[in-house]
């Protein structure tokens, strides 16, 4: 399986005009709750990000996330796990490691080939609905970031509450970063 990129640049783009959501902070809870799944904060071991919980039987879902993580982190974990449920069907039970700026399952740590397409696709989700496209080109208007820039990408990163991690992937991603 690739990538569906366009397919999940589609799929953020109308939950944003569906939310009416502005340039700045996505009101992410807002967007999960939405979907009728419950969000929870919980004490788990440190290297555990977040989960997705499906239960088959009475339907009901929940994301968690880790209650000792900074609040920008926790929101892209709750990102991430959304784009599992919208996008990866099948699953009942999805463990997530923290991997710095991403998140990743479980049980890919283990396997020599890394993250697999399916982490791709829900980081890929994060993302774009975390830091979409279109305001980020609003923002910079074409101009390139210069990385050494703190004060900018710190501005920025508070904006969209994301980590300056995710935001200079994001933004090397948009070709906003030239090497
Ligand atoms: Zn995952």
């Amino acid at each position: 399986m690739a990538v569906r990129r366009k397919q999940i640049r589609e799929l953020v783009d109308s939950l944003l005009a569906k939310h009416n959501v502005k340039p700045g902070t996505v009101p992410v809870d807002k967007i999960v709750r939405a979907f009728e799944i419950e969000i929870r904060l919980d004490e788990v071991d440190e290297g555990l990000s977040g989960f997705l919980f499906r239960d088959k039987k009475t339907g009901r879902t929940v994301i968690g996330a880790n209650k000792g993580h900074p609040r920008n982190r926790q929101r892209f974990t709750i990102a991430h796990e959304l784009g599992h449920f919208l996008l990866h069907e099948g699953e009942t039970i999805h463990l997530d490691e923290d991997q710095g700026a991403f998140t990743i399952n479980r049980r890919d740590l283990k396997s020599a080939k890394g993250e697999d397409d399916g982490e791709r696709e829900a980081n890929l989700f994060a993302a774009e609905l975390l830091m979409p496209a279109k305001f980020l080109d609003q923002d910079l208007q074409g101009k390139n970031v210069d990385l050494l820039d703190d004060d900018s990408l710190k501005r920025l990163a508070n904006k969209y509450a994301v980590s300056v991690q995710a935001l200079t992937f994001r933004l090397a991603n948009l070709g906003y970063i030239k090497p």
